[in-house]
């Protein structure tokens, strides 16, 4: 099944809102095997997106429209997809019903423009919406189908999630079930991992091999589509156990694991506790730390010590070595994991400091160039990264890295 997507909103163009909600169907219809060619933007211009829909529906066999479904005059989804498709918009009682007991249990009165809810293309069928007052709904015609959902992300990706992926996993897998499981790797790059596993990308079409690339890291997803479930997870399980030969421990987690999660993991496991740092990171691997339930159990001492006085005052970073070496350097990186681990007592520390720009240091060091220290109780090492992108990204990168290394050591020392 080929599809394309076309969100409708002025505010799209304008740039006052970023469309992310194709980037969210992108990746739901790439796990069940639909191939989406094309994404469109229109403004909340009727001729306009008549002309995109008829030039999608000429390309493709599925229109996911996203947005223009509200009660207002410049919401004109359901009018365009009607003219488009010849068929006449009637009155759904369930979708009026929807809207109005929605708002009633929302303590507000009825709206005069709550009728323009309840009008559907004749023959549609609704998509319940549990989130919001208006129901999507998908039109059929002449072997062509559009799927309508409204603009707000999370309505959206609620009626996704339980209705329309549901619905297009079965038409795609023909009566076949398809299932994905995904792998998460930290550390090397998207072209190094693909060389890895070239022998195995090779020439397959089932079970698929997708890699994505996310912020610092990457991820591979397996397809598979079989009869059954079982047979489907016994055909994933045979990839994933070969990819896991190729690529051993650079796989931190599956499916929506985060590096802090395994990290939290292996620290409880091993009964240890961890201080952090953090310079250039401004508090970002403590945070991400903190979004893992029961971390309490396994952090020391977290310190946020960006100016190099806070690295000599709290850190007891010597000042002749911030003044002769600069903050960013693996000197300073060291102490800091160093001072944080004594005035902690924890088993393990990290550090951070690096430069993230946009602007160099004071010692001209080059943007993205981060220092990460990790101390423990035998000794210490620091590992020297020039990342890349802007200012956030960096942090974002440098953050994940940072957990990814204190992983590491937790696999291979303790
Ligand atoms: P409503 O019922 O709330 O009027 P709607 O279906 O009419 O929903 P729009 O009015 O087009 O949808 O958009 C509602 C809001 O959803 C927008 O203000 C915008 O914040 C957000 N939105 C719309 N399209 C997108 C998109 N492609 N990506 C991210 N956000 C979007
Ligand atoms: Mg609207």
């Amino acid at each position: 099944m080929i599809a394309e997507i076309l969100n409708i909103g002025t505010e799209l163009l304008l740039g006052h809102v970023v469309d992310t909600n194709s980037a969210y169907i992108g990746r739901k219809l790439a796990g069940i095997g639909v191939n989406l060619y094309h994404k469109a933007t229109v403004g909340d211009n009727k001729p306009r997106a008549r002309a995109a829909l008829r030039e999608a529906l000429s390309r493709a066999d599925l229109v996911i429209i996203t947005g223009g479904l509200g009660p207002t005059e410049d919401d004109i989804t359901r009018e365009i997809v009607s003219e488009v498709f010849g068929i006449p918009q009637i009155h759904s009682d369930e979708a009026m019903n929807h809207a109005s007991s929605l708002l009633k249990g929302r303590g507000h009165q009825s709206l005069s423009s709550l009728e323009r809810l309840a009008q559907v293309p004749e023959g549609a069928t609704l998509i319940p919406n549990p989130r919001g007052t208006a129901c999507g709904f998908i039109v059929e015609k002449m072997g062509k189908q559009v799927i309508c959902l409204p603009g707000v992300p999370g309505e959206m990706e609620a009626m996704m999630e339980l209705t329309v992926i549901p619905y297009l996993a079965r038409l795609e897998g023909g009566g076949e079930i398809i299932t994905s499981r995904t792998l998460r790797i930290c550390g090397p790059g998207e072209a190094e991992i693909e060389d890895r596993i070239r022998h195995l990308l090779h020439g397959k079409s089932n079970p698929t091999i997708a890699p994505l690339v996310s912020l610092g890291e990457v991820m591979l997803r397996i397809t598979a589509k079989a009869s059954s479930l079982e047979e489907a997870d016994v055909m994933i399980h045979r990839i994933e156990t070969e990819l896991r030969e190729c690529l051993g421990q650079d796989i931190y987690g599956t499916e929506d694991d985060e590096i802090q999660h395994s990290v939290v993991r292996l620290l409880r496991e091993r009964n240890l506790t961890c201080a952090v740092a953090e310079s250039v990171t401004g508090g970002l691997i403590s945070h991400k730390l903190t979004e893992v339930p029961g971390c309490s159990k396994v952090l020391g001492l977290q310190v946020t010590s960006y100016s190099n006085d806070a690295k000599v005052k709290v850190l007891g970073v010597p000042k002749e070595d911030v003044r002769r070496h600069g903050a960013v350097s693996r000197e300073v990186a060291i102490r800091m994991a160093k001072g944080i681990l004594c005035l902690s007592g924890a088993d393990i520390s990290i550090s951070t400091t690096g430069v993230a720009g946009p602007t160099k240091d004071d010692h001209m060091h080059s943007i993205g160039l981060v220092f990460i220290g990790l101390a423990w109780k035998y000794g210490v090492t620091c590992g020297r990264f020039e990342f890349f992108g802007t200012r956030s990204e960096i942090k974002e990168r440098a953050a994940k890295r940072s957990l990814d290394l204190l992983r590491r050591h937790l696999l291979s020392h303790h």
